[in-house]
C-alpha cells in the first residue's frame, strides 16, 4: 500500500526559498580586513542568487547540468553561488585553492567546468591554469585584483557585479528530480588521482537538517557562526545550507584566516559558534594565549578534520569555548558523528571522556566495523576495526567523468554498498566511535598495531610541544616503528629523553618512539591536516635529522 503523503523534492531552492523569506533579517557578514565588513541579508543573497541564476542562463548560456566551478575564499557571494548553481539545475562545483596547481588543472578538466566564478584576489592562482583548463569558457571575477592576466586569453571574462546588475530580483526555479546532482568536491587525494563526490539535492537538504538538529550543532537564528572552515571543504561542513533553513547568521572570513584577524572578528562580531580543523584553533589558542582578548560570546566550537587533540579541548573549557568534536568525509557531506554526550553522562566524570571520542552516529549514519580477517566486529569500545557507514548523504560511487560510468573502487565501496571510510577505530555500545588511526597511518610493529594518534594526543598534552606528529617508518626488527616529529613551544627546554619519559606515563613501553625529531612546523595537506606522507618522505629521502634514543 502507499502512503497518502504528497511527494515534493527536497531541492537546494525550497532552502533558498525560505531561508530568503522566512529568515530574511538574518545575515551574511563578510571581513574584508581594513574597514566595515560587508554586511548583507538573507532576502538581499536571495535576490542576488535570482539575478545571478539570470546571468548564467541567459549571459553565459549555462543549461542543465553544467558545472559551475568556484574559486573562492568564504563570503557572501560564494553563497550566492552555492544556491544559485543548484537551484536552477546546474552544478555547483568547488575548487580547493589550496591545491598544487597541476591537481587543480586536473580536477577542472575531469569535472568538465564550464564557468569559473574567480575572487580577484585569486587571479593569479587562476591565470597560469586557464591555458591547460579545455573546457572552461567564461571566467566571472568577484572581487579587488589584478585582472590584466585576463586579456587576450581564451575564455570570456565578466565582472560578477556588473553580470548581475539590472537581473530580474526574482527566478522561477525549476522543479527538479531531488536525486539530480547539487554540487561536487573532489578528495583531496592523497593517493592516485583526486576523486570527485557528487552530492544530490536530497542529501544536501537531509544532512543540512541533521546539521541542525539539537544533538548536532543545534544553532538557531540567536546564533552567529564563524564559518572559517573552507566552503571548498566539504561544503563548509554543509553550513551555508543548513544557515538558510534555521536562520543562523553567518560570519565569513574571507582570506583572512591568521589567527590575529580571527581573534579581532571574534571580539567585534560577537559570533556564538565557530567551526574549524584543529589547526586553526591551536593557532588562535597561542593568540590569545599572547594577547587575551574577550572571546566571551563563543560558547560552541566544532572541530572536526583530523583528531581534536584532549589538551586543545582543555584549554578552550578554560576560555569558555565548549569544543565539540566530530568526525566526517568528503564521502560523507561531510557530518557522521558528532560528540554530544549521553545525558546521564553530563556533569560526571565520564563527561570528558566521550566529548573526545569522534561522537556518536546520527540516525540516518548506519556504521559497522570490519576487522583485519574481514569479520564485522562488536560494538563493544573495545574491537578495532575499519569503519564502514551508509546512509542518505553518504557517497555511494564516485564520479567518473563526462559519458562514463561512475567509480566504485573494490577498496572504497564493500559489495553490498557500504562506503569504507579507511579510518580504524571502536564503536561503543551506545554508539560513540573513537578513531584509533588512519588506516594506512596506523603502525604496525611486530604484529601489534600502535595508534599514532594517540602518541600525538599525549604529546601534544606536554606544556612544551606545539605540535606533534606520529608516523610509522620502516624497522628491520619490528616491519614499522613510531617517528615522533615535534615542534616545541617558545622557550621550550624540554629535550626528547624528557618527552619520552612523558609519554612513557600514559603509554605502553613497547610503543614508545626510539625515534625523534625537531621541525619548524607540522607539514600540512591543502586542508591543513597533517601531512603524513609527506614526512613520511622527507624520512625516506634522509632529510630529517633524526634522533635515536
Ligand atoms: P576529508 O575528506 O579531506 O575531509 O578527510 C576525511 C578524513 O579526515 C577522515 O576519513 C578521517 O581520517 C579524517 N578525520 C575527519 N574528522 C576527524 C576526526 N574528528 N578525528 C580523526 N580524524 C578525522
Amino acid at each position: 500500500m502507499l502512503s497518502t503523503m504528497q511527494d515534493v523534492p527536497l531541492l537546494i531552492s525550497r532552502m533558498l526559498h525560505h531561508g530568503s523569506t522566512v529568515h530574511a533579517s538574518s545575515r551574511v557578514t563578510t571581513w574584508i580586513g581594513e574597514g566595515a565588513p560587508r554586511r548583507r541579508t538573507f532576502a538581499e543573497i536571495g535576490a542576488r542568487t535570482a539575478q545571478l541564476a539570470h546571468a548564467l542562463r541567459d549571459d553565459l548560456g549555462v543549461r542543465d547540468d553544467d558545472r559551475i566551478a568556484t574559486l573562492m575564499w568564504n563570503h557572501a557571494e560564494h553563497v550566492e553561488a552555492y544556491f544559485a548553481a543548484p537551484s536552477m539545475g546546474a552544478v555547483l562545483h568547488t575548487l580547493n585553492l589550496r591545491l598544487p596547481p597541476k591537481q587543480l588543472v586536473w580536477i577542472v578538466n575531469h569535472a568538465a567546468d564550464r564557468v569559473v566564478l574567480v575572487d580577484g584576489s585569486l587571479l593569479p592562482l587562476l591565470v597560469p591554469l586557464l591555458p591547460h583548463l579545455t573546457s572552461v569558457e567564461h571566467v566571472v571575477v568577484s572581487g579587488p585584483g589584478d585582472r590584466s592576466g585576463l586579456a587576450g586569453i581564451g575564455p570570456r571574462v565578466h565582472d560578477y557585479e556588473e553580470l548581475i546588475a539590472e537581473k530580474p530580483t526574482a527566478y522561477d526555479w525549476p522543479e527538479l528530480d531531488e536525486r539530480r546532482a547539487a554540487a561536487m568536491c573532489y578528495t583531496s587525494g592523497t593517493t592516485g588521482d583526486p576523486k570527485g563526490v557528487v552530492f544530490s539535492h536530497r542529501s544536501v537538504y537531509l544532512h543540512s537538517m541533521q546539521v541542525n538538529m539539537a544533538h548536532s550543532m543545534a544553532l538557531t537564528d540567536a546564533d552567529t557562526s564563524l564559518i572559517v572552515v573552507p566552503q571548498f571543504h566539504v561544503n563548509a561542513w554543509g553550513l551555508p545550507h543548513a544557515a538558510f533553513m534555521s536562520g543562523f547568521n553567518m560570519l565569513m572570513p574571507d582570506r583572512f584566516l591568521q589567527p590575529g584577524p580571527l581573534a579581532e572578528m571574534i571580539t567585534t562580531e560577537r559570533p556564538t559558534h565557530a567551526a574549524a580543523v584543529p589547526t586553526i584553533w591551536q593557532g588562535l589558542l597561542a593568540e590569545v594565549t599572547a594577547r587575551p582578548r574577550d572571546l566571551s560570546t563563543l560558547t560552541q566550537v566544532t572541530i572536526g578534520g583530523s583528531a581534536c587533540p584532549p589538551s586543545l579541548m582543555r584549554a578552550f573549557d578554560t576560555l569558555g569555548m565548549r569544543v565539540c568534536h566530530a568526525w566526517g568525509m568528503t564521502e560523507t557531506s561531510p557530518l557522521g558523528t558528532i560528540a554530544r554526550p549521553p545525558a546521564h553522562a553530563i556533569g560526571t566524570d565520564e563527561e570528558f571522556g566521550y566529548r573526545i571520542t569522534q561522537g556518536r552516529f546520527p540516525a540516518s549514519v548506519e556504521a559497522r566495523l570490519r576487522g583485519p580477517d574481514g569479520d564485522l566486529l562488536p560494538w563493544d569500545g573495545t574491537a578495532a576495526g575499519e569503519l564502514e557507514v551508509r546512509g542518505p548523504w553518504i557517497a555511494a560511487a564516485y564520479y567518473g567523468g563526462a559519458d562514463a560510468e561512475p567509480l566504485r573502487p573494490d577498496d572504497k565501496f564493500s559489495a553490498d554498498g557500504w562506503l569504507k571510510t579507511g579510518d580504524v577505530g571502536t564503536i561503543s555500545p551506545d554508539g560513540y566511535l573513537t578513531l584509533t588511526d588512519r588506516a594506512k597511518d596506523v603502525i604496525k610493529s611486530g604484529g601489534e598495531w600502535i595508534s599514532s594518534v594517540e602518541l600525538e594526543n599525549v604529546l601534544m598534552s606536554h606544556p612544551e610541544v606545539a605540535e606533534a606528529a606520529v608516523v610509522a617508518v620502516p624497522d628491520e626488527k619490528w616491519g614499522e616503528r613510531p617517528l615522533a616529529t615535534v615542534v616545541l613551544a617558545e622557550g621550550a627546554t624540554v629535550g626528547f629523553e624528557g618527552l619520552r619519559a612523558f609519554l612513557a606515563e600514559t603509554v605502553a613501553p613497547w610503543q614508545l618512539p626510539e625515534r625523534w625529531t625537531l621541525v619548524q612546523a607540522v607539514p600540512k595537506t591543502s586542508v591543513g591536516k597533517f601531512d603524513k606522507k609527506v614526512i613520511r618522505k622527507q624520512y625516506a629521502d634522509g632529510t630529517l635529522d633524526v634522533t635515536r634514543i
